[in-house]
């Protein structure tokens, strides 16, 4: 360990005959590789970041049923987006989605742009995804260097310095270019995709990666040291934050409150259930709920669940409120207790068809999704 620190990296030509030509074989028949389309590789690109790939296909098939141009995704109206979406979480890719179709009906005729720079420039398109739309669908040698393609590639060549630093990763971007594919050679997608699925498939990031069924085993120096465990070398992450949130489910003649996030921020300008940054108890909640309305019936305990962002942990704790009926509330003082302009009273059917709900609050709903209201 220690000679590869932030020094050129090289890798073994071979790689690419060795990766394309098993991808040729045996690579996995998504739905997503059944054209190279660059709408839809966007799509199933953008998707597959945060998510896995079993859980995509059932979103990415409605997705394309419901949206299946450039256009139906710019003209699409926001709800019926966030609908599509509910359940992936990080909305703010579909909002950056939304606005980059919008731009390439306007400034290139609706026409996915090819060059490499054009597809960057567009909204949410970073390195990676602007590799694996040039490579894939236009055949073009640009590397598309993530999580995946960092772990294979510190195996290989028993990389010692850290793959969270950036220096790290533009020397394995650097070095990938260096073998690529010609451009128009028809390998440059295969090469780009079996890279990712050998790091999705057998060299695994949590667990034993399972070397004796990998294309890559006779070229690769962990596993030839069996030290594939000692890589890739990480810096420890940073604790998450921790910050308790108390959420109410607030029933008033079957129909239920949500309200409407904040544009800016964690989960901006989704519709939520109400809630409080803070740790409350029962007897707390019946005394902040007393200016909203007279009688207020029950407020039902329903227990701590946990939501897990990228840097913040969620200590929610559920309330289910019930009041007599909708005109003994005030709606207006409803909307002052949680510092929302935007609030809706919506029934069971219409949250589950209409309205898109983060997963965090899915959590509590869940808790009284089904029974009456
Ligand atoms: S041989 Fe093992 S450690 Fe090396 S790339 Fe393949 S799965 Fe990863």
């Amino acid at each position: 360990m220690g000679q590869n620190r932030y020094r050129e990296i090289n890798l073994p030509g071979e790689m690419v005959n060795i990766l394309t030509d098993w991808y040729a074989q045996s690579a996995k028949d998504y739905v997503w590789r059944q054209d190279t389309d660059p709408y839809r590789v966007w799509l199933s690109e953008i998707m597959l970041q945060q998510t896995r790939a079993e859980t995509v296909i059932p979103y990415y098939i409605r997705f394309l049923n419901d949206l299946p141009t450039i256009q139906s995704l710019a003209e699409a109206e926001e709800g019926k987006l966030m609908k599509l979406w509910e359940g992936l979480g990080y909305y703010r890719r579909i909002r950056n989605m939304q606005h980059a179709a919008q731009i390439i009906l306007q400034e290139y005729g609706g026409v996915f742009p090819s060059d490499p720079k054009a597809i960057r420039s567009l909204p949410g398109i970073g390195e990676y995804t602007t590799g694996a739309i040039a490579s894939i669908c236009f055949d073009l040698p640009i590397p598309a260097v993530d999580g995946n393609v960092l772990r294979v590639i510190a195996r290989v060549v028993g990389l010692s310095a850290s793959v969270d630093a950036p220096q790290t990763k533009e020397a394995v971007r650097v070095a990938l270019e260096k073998i690529y594919p010609a451009a128009g050679s028809g390998r440059c997608g295969a090469f780009t995709q079996s890279l990712m699925e050998i790091g999705q498939t057998f060299c695994i990031p949590n667990g034993a990666p399972t070397c004796e069924r990998c294309p890559l085993h006779k070229n690769c120096r962990a596993h030839a040291l069996g030290e594939e465990a000692s890589y890739p070398v990480r810096i420890p992450k940073k604790e998450k934050k921790e910050v308790d949130i108390s959420v109410f489910v607030i029933a008033c003649e079957n129909k239920i409150l949500l309200c409407r996030r904040p544009l800016k921020g964690l989960l901006g300008g989704m519709w939520s259930l109400p809630n409080r940054e803070m740790h409350m108890n029962e007897n707390e909640v019946y005394r902040w709920f007393a200016p909203v309305g007279e009688r207020l019936l029950s407020v039902e305990d329903m227990g701590q669940h946990i939501h897990v962002f990228t840097h913040i942990r969620w200590k929610m704790h559920g309330f289910s409120i019930s009041f007599e009926n909708a005109s003994s509330v005030d709606c207006s003082k409803v909307a002052n207790l949680f510092e929302t302009e935007e609030f809706v009273w919506a029934t069971p059917r219409e949250i589950a068809e209409d309205y898109a709900l983060p997963s965090a609050f899915r959590k509590i709903w869940d808790c009284t999704h089904g029974r009456s209201v």
